[in-house]
Formats: C-alpha cells, structure tokens, sequence
C-alpha cells in the first residue's frame, strides 16, 4: 500500500517520465505535463556511467537502450596527439558505460510512459499550487484546475515548481565555460569513451550507437558568449587545431553541415529540502548539473526508482520524503560539487592527473548501492 493515490508530475523529460513509469507501478493514477506542445528533445547524444545503466536496469529499459544505443568498458585517457596515457576503469561489478542519442532515449521513455496508463498533456503548466494537509490544488496554464495527494516537480533546470515552492532558491548562473557538442559517424577504434587531456580545451568522444558518436569539448570563456548557427563550424575547428589522432580527423571533416550545438554551462546550488509539504523536486529541478561527470540523468531516473522505494513502504508521505531526502541529498550534492570542481580544474587548466583523479573518485562512490 502506499499513501499517495493521485500524483501530478510537472515534467516529461527524462526524470518526469521515470518517476511516471514507477509511479504508475505502484498503481497510483499519474497526471503528466510538459510545456513543450510537440514533448520533444534537441537531438544530442547523451553518455551513460555505470550507475545510470544500473538505474535504467531497475527502471526496465535496460535492454532497450543497449539496443538503440552503446556499451563499452571505462574511459580510454589520451593525449591531445591520441597516444593513450591511461584509463578510468569502470567500477567492478558493474554494466558498462556507454552513450545513446537524446531523442533515441525519450522515445524509449515516452513510450514506456505512455503505456504505463500515465495521462500525458502536453503544451501545460502550472500556474498556481495550493496546499493543505491531505492534498494540493493545482491551477493549470490553461485555466483547468486538479486536487492531487502528490505533486512532482520534475521541469528541469528553471523549473516553474521550485519556484512556486522555495520562492526565495537561488537561480542558476554561468559557470564560466561553453560546452560543443558535435554529431559524428563513429571510427571502429572508438570502442569507448575517451578524454583527451592536456590542450587548452578538455575534448572527450563518447559512442551512442554502432555508426555514431558525439564529441563533446568544453570551453573557458570568462563571457557567455553566443555564436551563429552558420559560424560554428569555423570556431570549432579553430578550438580544435592542435588536436591530432581522431581528432584531426574529425576537425577534417567540419563543414557548414556538421550537427553542432555549442551551450554556456549554467548551475546552482540548491540547499536541501528539496521538498515542501506535498510537492517535491527531482533531476534538475532539485539538483541541476554541469557535464563533467556525465551523471544528472542518471541521478534523476535514480530519484525516480528511489521515490517508488519509499513511497511503497511508507505509512505517511511525509515519512516517505524524509526517507527519499536521507537516501538522495549528499549523493546528488555530490555529483553537482564535484562536477563543478572538475570544471574548475579544467578551466585553471590543472594537470590531467588531478582531473581524472576527481572523475574516478567520485565514479567509484556513485557505484555504491543507492
Ligand atoms: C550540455 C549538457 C550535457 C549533459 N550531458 C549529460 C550526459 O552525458 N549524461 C548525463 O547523465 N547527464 C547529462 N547532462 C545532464 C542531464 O541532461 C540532466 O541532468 C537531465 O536531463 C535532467 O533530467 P530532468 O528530467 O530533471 O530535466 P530535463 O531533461 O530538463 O526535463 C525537463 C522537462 O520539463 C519540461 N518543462 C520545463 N519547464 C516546464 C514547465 N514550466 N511546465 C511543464 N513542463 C516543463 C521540459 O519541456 C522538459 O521536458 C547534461 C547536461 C548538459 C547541460
């Protein structure tokens, strides 16, 4: 049995729609909105550690993603010329590492979803939430209006639900460097995710199916800065000059076709609780994440499998909240510091040593049962 009957979860993005999959498990009656009208999701490749595989294991989509995307063992250390100096193992006992397309993900998700009984709608949000002890009124964008036991604030790094809930939370800000994300056909010798180290950018290549791979780079840049779509290609192969080995091949092959996106970083940090009353904040919307450790979509599908633990063994919801916070907050505040730790060490370019060093610790903790 468990105490919540009817959730309204504010979100479909990845975290939205797990913490649905699980809900809708316990047989609770899911409400799912999200903003966007057409649910979609821009078209870059996602890396996936060890403990996100685990997650996705618990959420019944492992094999699903294997399928669409990609597995291989660690990250392979290089130099900026690709002479390989090391490598991050994968903690022992663990599934793998590896990457799959965004969309390729959510479509597996949304589908899932959607089969799960949840009630999605799209284009929506919320306008106003009213609590009292047994349940929360909601005011929908659209003027609708729905009485839930549970509201799951799932909508990302400007989530309108944080700041319906903790009005006073900070808001996210530039951390000081661009990441480019670029969409490649994959080379047989990129077996698994590789860094390359010691330039004056940090460059990593991550595979997302058996063709394909997304090379990520990221940038200091003491400004945000914006560039045009038509220019992109020129000032990457410009970041990427004194690359060699597959990245000269690839710097090679930049044209005004390439599928490039180039994004300032932003983040924050939020002091727990990251739940008020009936309404809590999961993924991003609690704990937004810089890259460096490729981990925030794994920590919100672990919110969700977390949330339907403690929501199946809980007589109350609040004891529910309480247990869920004891069991997420120094593991999601550890990937969000440490992440913004490694982008430091990027940015005052310390030594490639010290940077896997932060990366490989704090893989092996995440490792531990959540
Ligand atoms: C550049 C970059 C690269 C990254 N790479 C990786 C990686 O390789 N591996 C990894 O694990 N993580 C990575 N992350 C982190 C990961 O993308 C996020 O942690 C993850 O997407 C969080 O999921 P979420 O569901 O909480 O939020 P989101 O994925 O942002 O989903 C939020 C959803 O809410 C909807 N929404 C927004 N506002 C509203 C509203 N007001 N009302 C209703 N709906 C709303 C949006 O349309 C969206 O569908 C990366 C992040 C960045 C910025």
């Amino acid at each position: 049995m468990t105490p919540v009957r009817s959730a309204l979860i504010v979100g479909g993005g990845i975290g939205g729609m797990a913490a649905a999959i699980v809900l809708r498990r316990l047989g609770i009656a899911v409400d799912l909105i999200d903003l966007d009208p057409a649910w979609r999701v821009y078209g870059a490749g996602i890396t996936i550690t060890s403990p996100t595989l685990r997650a996705f294991e618990q959420l019944g989509i492992l094999d699903d993603v294997l399928r669409d995307g990609f597995s291989g063992r660690g990250i392979r250390i290089c130099t900026i010329d690709g002479q390989e100096v090391g490598e991050v193992p994968d903690p022992p006992g663990m599934p793998g590492s590896g990457g799959v397309m965004r969309p390729m993900l959510h479509r597996i998700l949304s589908e899932k979803t959607s089969a799960s009984g949840t009630n999605v709608r799209l284009g929506l949000t919320i306008d106003r939430l009213d609590q009292h002890d047994a349940f929360v009124d909601v005011i929908f964008s659209n003027g609708d209006t729905g009485r839930y036991d549970f509201v799951l604030g799932a909508d990302g790094l400007f989530s309108r639900t944080r700041s319906l809930i903790l009005p006073d939370a900070p808001v996210p800000e530039y951390t000081g460097q661009s990441v480019w994300r670029l969409f490649a056909d994959r080379p047989a010798e990129i077996d698994r995710r590789h860094f390359f180290l010691g330039g004056r950018v940090k460059v990593g290549l991550s595979p997302v199916s058996r063709d394909s791979l997304y090379m990520f780079l990221l940038e200091a840049c003491p400004r945000r800065t914006t560039i045009p779509d038509d220019e992109l290609y020129l000032v990457l192969r410009e970041l990427m000059a004194d690359y060699g080995g597959p990245l000269r091949t690839l710097r090679n092959s930049l044209s005004p076709t390439s599928q490039i996106v180039m994004r300032p970083l932003e983040a924050f940090l939020l002091p727990p609780p990251w739940h008020v009353g009936r309404v809590l904040l999961i993924g991003d919307a609690a704990h937004p994440t810089t890259p460096q450790l490729a981990s925030g979509a794994g920590m919100a599908v672990e919110d969700a499998v977390v949330l339907g633990e403690e929501l199946s063994r809980a007589n109350d919801l609040a004891g529910a909240l309480a247990a869920f916070a004891a069991r997420r907050t120094a593991r999601c505040q550890l990937v969000v510091e440490n992440s913004l730790e490694i982008g430091r060490l990027e940015r005052t370019g310390a030594p490639p040593a010290e940077q896997t060093r932060v990366v490989a610790e704090t893989l092996g903790v995440l490792a531990q049962p959540i």
